[in-house]
């Protein structure tokens, strides 16, 4: 494993001062113990700090999330004793400012549209030598970064579907070095490249996680980005876009993912570890927290 390049103190007072923290799923099935350990993590995190936690629904998905999962959601922070401030503010309300977003993203030449297939990618991997497996864990292979002016005017005038992503060679020498820093590992130099040329909106969603997710921590004052250690690559590239778009630079804190018994990672497959089966199975908020790992290693 890699060590981090240098230690900053556990101390989470970001350089504007308020500790302002948010947990913010995605509404696609109900909360299990992983998400339970998140929760409580964000909302340490704020009032160790003497700080802020906020709910935000990650809901731009209108195919894979449902208006259920999010009334469930809300229903097992309140029964787990998790207490957020305000309103929850919900993504797919939030649709024009991404569009704006995008557009200041567009007009600076640093995003293209992709005409691509998931199967077109694939193969073209495939070509190259490269993830014999499809193309999870591989970047974008760069087939639409080639196109001229002229044919995608002529594509997107046809009326043919397409990505918008992001010119990631050209936006990396726009921004210059980027750095940031995490609570416990230190200061990183950020890395977006590893990623490739992300998708920042989607064909049937004009938006991405990583534009929503940037857009609306810089907008809710978010100060300590607390997430999953598994969005650690994330984090580079929400780094660049917030360089871009002009928004202000958090602190983040990636937490470790809990794990059950047979050393798997919890995940939405594992329904007998919804927060709603422990509480229907007669657990007390008391206990699905103790589960949750909360208390011996967290703080
Ligand atoms: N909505 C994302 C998820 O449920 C997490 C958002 C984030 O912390 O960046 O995985």
């Amino acid at each position: 494993m890699s060590k981090p390049e240098s230690r900053t103190p556990r101390a989470v007072r970001p350089p504007s001062g308020e500790v302002v923290t948010r947990f913010a799923p995605s509404p696609t099935g109900r909360l299990h113990l992983g998400h339970a350990y998140s929760a409580l993590f964000a909302e340490h995190e704020a009032r160790r700090g003497g700080g802020r936690f906020l709910l935000r629904i990650e809901d731009i998905d209108p195919g894979r999330c449902r208006d259920e999962f999010t009334d469930g959601i809300l229903e097992d922070l309140a029964w787990l004793g998790v207490r957020w401030e305000g309103g929850v503010v919900r993504q797919s309300r939030r649709m024009p400012r991404y569009a704006e977003a995008l557009d200041a993203l567009r007009r600076r030449g640093l995003l293209y549209p992709c005409f691509c297939t998931r199967r077109g990618i694939e193969r073209e991997i495939a070509a190259a030598g490269g993830a014999p497996h499809g193309a999870a864990g591989a970047t974008y292979p760069g087939i639409c970064r080639a196109l001229d002016a002229a044919e995608r005017g002529r594509r997107i005038e046809a009326g043919e579907s397409h990505a918008w992503r992001l010119d990631m060679a050209g936006a990396i020498a726009a921004a210059g070095t980027l750095d940031w820093a995490d609570v416990e590992k230190g200061s990183q130099v950020a890395r977006p490249e590893l990623l490739g040329d992300v998708v920042l909106a989607r064909k049937e969603v004009a938006t991405s996680y990583h534009l929503a997710v940037t857009v609306d921590d810089a907008d809710q004052g978010v100060t300590v980005v607390t997430r999953g250690a598994d969005l650690w690559e994330s984090t580079d590239v929400h780094r660049l876009l917030q360089a871009l778009l002009d928004l202000p630079v958090p602190l983040w804190h990636h937490h470790r993912l809990l794990s059950g018994p047979d050393g798997r990672r919890f995940a939405k497959r594992d329904r007998s570890v919804t927060i709603a089966a422990l509480r229907r199975g007669g657990a007390s908020a008391e206990a699905v927290r103790r589960m949750a790992g909360w208390g011996k290693d967290a703080g």
